[in-house]
């Protein structure tokens, strides 16, 4: 893939003031982006990596999802991509496997995925600078203030709003009293790599979900045939291992998946803790959404939900903030934030907990192997259809 060119350079972007300025080009900021350019508003786009980029995720796209995509005007970007079509979730425990049915999942890598949101905003309006790494300053005159370091060099940019979309480890808003986004004591962190020989045993348009004792690994092929792993394990696991490569290995072993080639060879990356919980989702003329507002664990594979129907609930509300930024702007968004999300999460907190316990993972996937129609409740539950935000046609 071609990067991402700018569309402005840093001194022109400091020359605007900006409607809005949108901090990560990860699905949710990016979404974001594209729907307030929609409506007309000047958006700056900034994300310190170079696009496209890669990161830790299982890449799996769900029903709810791909709903949301729709609604923004994106229903055509994940065939036109030739996102692979899921139909089974192939999960084993100590040796015994289930295979379920997944209706409407897509498998798309995040270098492509999150490249073509970030070009359907550029298309809709939106100006995109990556390579710049954004920090919050003051407010003045109403006018939210973001440092932005670009090639060793420091700009000031203004806008009347922004929206912090800086991810899992995001530190954006940090510092800005009362905001804080701590880390769950207990919780997981994330790791994954992308294989380019991968064994035949894993075939297209199948999640594999490896569940052990130190953790679990999902493996599966995206649209080039490379083989995606995203897995989440205990920190203590992780050093008792040796490397991250070494904690997959005993889990797909002793799940009884077949050895990746090469696994210690591969690309690893970790990420911060895994669940976390922000005490609040705004700051005066900001405000936060997808895995910065807050993240559980990702064995349902919800994350790009989340942050997409976060960032479809966030632009009429933000629409009207970079007007008039009150007191009951953050509520509001606090509120809005609860019902389109965190109301979502209780079956991905209840099998984050589940997970913990090797025995009962066991024993049910023994119950879902011969049962598979009971795990249909929580796969729909997860693939419910997102309602349209304010102001959007289904
Ligand atoms: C192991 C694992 C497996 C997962 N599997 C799935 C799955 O199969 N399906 C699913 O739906 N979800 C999955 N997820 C969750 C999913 O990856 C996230 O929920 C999703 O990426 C959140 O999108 P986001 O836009 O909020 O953040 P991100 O996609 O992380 O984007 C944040 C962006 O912000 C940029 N950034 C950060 N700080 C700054 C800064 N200061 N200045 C400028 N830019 C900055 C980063 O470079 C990044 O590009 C998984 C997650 C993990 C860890």
């Amino acid at each position: 893939m071609n990067p991402l060119a700018p569309t402005l350079d840093p001194d022109a972007a400091r020359c605007i003031l900006w409607d809005a300025i949108v901090v990560g080009a990860g699905c949710a900021g990016a979404l974001a982006a594209q729907q307030l350019a929609k409506r007309g508003r000047s958006v700056l786009l900034v994300d310190k990596a170079a696009f496209p980029r890669w990161k830790v995720c299982g890449c799996c796209i769900n029903a709810r999802a791909q709903g949301a995509l729709r609604l923004a005007g994106l229903g055509a970007l994940l065939s036109a991509h030739e996102a692979v079509p899921l139909d089974t979730l192939r999960v084993a425990a100590r040796g015994r496997t289930a295979a379920l049915p997944l209706p409407g999942y897509s498998a798309l890598s995040r270098e492509v995925l999150d490249a073509a949101i970030v070009n359907a905003a550029v298309q809709a309006g939106a100006h995109f600078l990556p390579h710049a790494q954004a920090s919050l300053a003051e407010v003045v005159d109403e006018h939210r203030i973001v440092l932005l370091r670009c090639a060793g060099e420091e700009f000031r940019v203004t806008a009347r709003l922004v929206l912090a979309a800086d991810g899992l480890g995001g530190r954006l808003l940090r510092g800005t009293d009362p905001f804080d986004s701590p880390s769950t004591g207990d919780s997981r962190i994330g790791a994954g790599a992308m294989a380019e020989s991968v064994p035949d045993a894993y075939a297209p348009g199948t999640i594999y979900m490896a569940c052990g004792t130190g953790g679990y690994v999902g493996l599966t092929r995206v649209e080039d045939g490379r083989l995606d792993i995203a897995a989440a394990f205990d920190t203590a696991f992780v050093k008792d291992s040796g490397s991250l490569a070494r904690a997959a290995e005993r889990v797909l072993l002793d799940a009884g998946f077949p050895p990746l080639p090469s696994i210690e060879d591969l690309p690893w990356r970790g990420t911060p803790a895994l669940t976390r919980t922000a005490s609040q989702r705004y700051a005066h003329r900001a405000l936060v959404l997808g895995d910065a507002a807050g993240y559980v664990e990702p064995f349902t594979g919800e994350g790009m939900a989340w942050a997409l129907t976060s960032a479809l609930a966030v632009a009429p509300l933000a629409d009207q903030a970079i007007g008039r930024f009150d007191a009951s702007t953050g509520q509001a968004w606090e509120q809005l934030y609860r019902r389109t999300v965190t109301s979502r999460q209780f079956i991905c907190r209840a099998m984050a907990a589940a997970l913990r316990r090797p025995a009962l993972v066991q024993g049910l996937v023994a119950l879902v192997s011969f049962a598979p129609g009971l795990a249909a409740p929580a796969i729909r539950h997860v693939n419910q259809l997102p309602a349209p935000p304010q102001g959007v046609q289904p």
